[in-house]
């Protein structure tokens, strides 16, 4: 067998899985189809400095484009929540250079990565051999793992659950500069007019640049570029700003998938569904649960025996550490945007005046939000809260 384990798709998830697993001296390929690693990108670049912490990752000063202090966020009436958490509660990272500087740590590891190799086939035995084949060469190896992110074709093709069509929005996002906002914070802006089914943000890059995007149930290009011009607070921010590049990808709503191994086989990262519901956000829980992946193949490849039944420790570590998280989160994230617009203002007013604010700045987390909002729910303020914005639920949904 030419690999101990073939890692396909370079980007957080399959990095970090592939350095896991080259850490403990085993023979890993990491296959990528695009030329360079981290290219083409789409994400708005928001990493939580815990999170970060939490995968012992210091990504170096030209990959960190900006720090944060916290976010606001708007109702579509106009009143809005701050939620500050201290000034370097998260980092704004350049993507680009976030992937390419993961994939030098893991060559550093040992990992053979080759780039400009699309997997167009996995092949999948029960006998310990996996095959992968690319466009010029199949290869074999005792475990391989997907790490392709949202696309799940290689996932499906070997019988994993594919992340339903509900549960994957259009997203859009402009680079500018000339924009007229406060650097250290995040905000996001919601409204079932502006972008049903999710947000739309502005992250501050610093030097008067940023990001500014919006993912919805549909048409979200268009949806943005009328918030570029039209809506009270964007285009009020944006008035003298000038576009860099545009740049469109998916963002996953919904929950983590409940199978993610098989005999010689893993799914990590997005293609696992392993992102917080309320962001979108996947770098930091993808990270956690491949290196959890990472673990579990190294256990596997000692013990040389890498079926379904020695695998799925990777799918128990998962669900006893991450899914209540998880799923908390998108429960949370299907309550908030099942409120019209006027219930939408109800809740973010009366967060304020009720003082929920407070329980969320103390013990809020940027990547475990099913604490707080289950210490939310607890409050007997909450309820209040929850029996006014009932009114509001659309009922079409
Ligand atoms: C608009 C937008 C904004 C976002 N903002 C944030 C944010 O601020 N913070 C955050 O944490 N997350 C954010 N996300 C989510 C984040 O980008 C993903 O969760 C994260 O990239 C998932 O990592 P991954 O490694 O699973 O997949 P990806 O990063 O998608 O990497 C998959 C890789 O696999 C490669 N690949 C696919 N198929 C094949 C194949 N057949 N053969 C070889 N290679 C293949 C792809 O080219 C790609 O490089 C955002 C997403 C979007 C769309």
């Amino acid at each position: 067998m030419e690999y101990e384990a073939i890692v396909t798709g370079a980007g957080p998830a399959g990095i970090l899985t592939a350095t896991k697993i080259a850490e403990e001296g085993h023979n890993v390929l990491l296959l990528e189809e695009h030329k360079r690693i981290g290219e083409p990108d789409h994400c708005a670049g928001l990493l939580s400095s815990s999170g970060l912490g939490s995968l012992k990752l210091k990504p170096p000063d030209e990959v960190i484009q900006n720090t944060v202090a916290g976010a606001r966020i708007h109702a579509p009436s106009g009143h809005s929540i701050f939620i500050e958490r201290g000034r370097r509660e998260a980092f704004v990272i350049d993507r680009r250079k976030f992937d390419s500087w993961l994939a030098e740590r893991a060559s550093d590891q040992g990992v053979k990565i080759v780039t400009n190799s699309k997997v167009i086939a996995v092949t999948h035995s029960k006998k310990g051999a996996q095959t992968v084949k690319t466009s010029h060469e199949s290869l074999q190896s005792r475990v391989v793992v997907i790490a392709e992110g949202v696309r799940s074709v290689l996932s499906k093709s070997v019988g994993f659950p594919t992340i339903s069509k509900r549960s994957r929005l259009p997203a859009y996002q402009y680079e500018l500069k000339g924009v007229d906002i406060e650097e250290d914070l995040v905000e996001m802006f919601y409204g079932r007019r502006l972008a049903p089914g999710f947000f739309a943000w502005i992250v501050p890059l610093g030097e008067g640049r940023a990001r500014v995007g919006l993912a919805s149930r549909s048409r979200s290009k268009i949806r943005l570029e009328s918030a570029l011009h039209h809506h009270p607070i964007i285009s009020k921010r944006l008035k003298n700003a000038e576009k860099v590049r545009g740049m469109g990808g998916t963002v996953i709503v919904g929950q983590p998938k409940t199978k993610i191994s098989a005999d010689g086989l893993a799914i990590v990262g997005d293609t696992a569904g392993m992102v917080k519901a309320t962001t979108g956000g996947g770098v930091i829980i993808g990270g956690l649960t491949a290196r959890i992946a990472g673990e579990t193949i190294n256990e596997a490849l000692q013990e040389d025996e890498t079926s379904r039944k020695m695998l799925s420790r990777y799918d128990k570590r998962c669900k006893s550490m991450y899914y209540r998280e998880l799923q908390t989160m998108y429960l949370a994230q299907k309550a908030f945007t099942s409120l019209t617009d006027k219930g939408l203002d109800s809740v973010v007013q009366d967060a304020n005046d009720l003082g929920l604010l407070n329980i969320i700045r103390r013990e809020g987390d940027m990547d475990l939000q099913g604490q707080v909002i289950r210490k939310l729910i607890a409050n007997p303020r909450t309820f209040l809260l929850g029996l006014k914005a009932v009114r509001y639920i659309n009922p079409f949904l």
